[in-house]
Formats: C-alpha cells, structure tokens, sequence
C-alpha cells in the first residue's frame, strides 16, 4: 500500500525518500507559501543543505515553486498536480502586510503581457500587497 505522500512525489518522477516525504507534508498542511528557514524549524536535526536540496529536487521537477514576494527570503509552495511551471502556470501571490504570510491565488493567472518586438517573456513576479482575511 502506497500512501498518498508517495503517490504525489512519484506522480512528478521524484523517488520517495524520508526527507522527502516529510518536507512535501510539511507544505503540504500549510495553506501558505514556506521560507527554507520555516521549513528548517520543523525539524529538530536536520542541516539546511540537506532540506534546500530537497527543495532543489522538488523545483526542479515542478512538484513547488519559488516565490520572491520581497521579504528577502525565498518562499516555497506546492504547485498543482498538472503545473509544469510554464508561463501558463504562472499566478499571483499575495502578502499579507501584518502577518508576513505569503498565499497562492492560484485562480488569478498571470496576466499576458504585450512585450516589445525582441522581448520574450519566461517568468513574472506578481506580488498583491494587502491584509489576508486572518489578519482583518
Ligand atoms: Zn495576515
Ligand atoms: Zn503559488
């Protein structure tokens, strides 16, 4: 029997391993976006470069992506089940003023851009400012 951590590593070629299941459950019970430091914290003994390489792993095959929201450390999200992190992929962030917390709108794409002749486009940053129903 295969648990449903094992199903969802596999689905995107990643070989379960314990350090791998354990940092996809931890972003996977947070509805926010996880800093590398946040993530570190919930383990008593574990170096960062081993959970950084484990995030290394997960990006490079689309299974989270990376957020700079302009806090200065980068944050860390599940992507859906069918994301391949392409333009088309891509949605806007929203931090929240008062707590720091950082939430995927996933139902709000990024919008299509008209770039000049020569320019093409790979990757946006689009990051809301405002308070998250938390913190209202
Ligand atoms: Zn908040
Ligand atoms: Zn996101």
């Amino acid at each position: 029997m295969k648990g449903k951590t094992d199903k969802k590593l596999e689905q995107k070629n990643i070989k379960p391993t314990a350090m791998r299941q354990l940092v996809y459950e931890i972003l996977e019970k947070q509805k926010k976006a996880l800093s590398l430091y946040e993530i570190e914290q919930q383990f008593d003994n574990v170096e960062r470069s081993t959970i950084f390489r484990t995030l290394k792993t997960f990006q490079d095959n689309y299974l989270i992506h990376s957020i700079d929201d302009g806090t200065g450390a980068v944050k860390y999200a599940l992507c859906d089940d069918d994301c391949t992190c392409k333009p088309d992929d891509l949605h806007i962030h929203f931090l929240c003023n008062k707590c720091g917390q950082t939430h995927c709108m996933k139902d709000m794409p990024v919008p299509k851009m008209d770039l000049a002749e020569g320019f093409s486009f790979e990757n946006a940053n689009f990051v809301v400012k405002g308070i998250c129903p938390n913190c209202r």
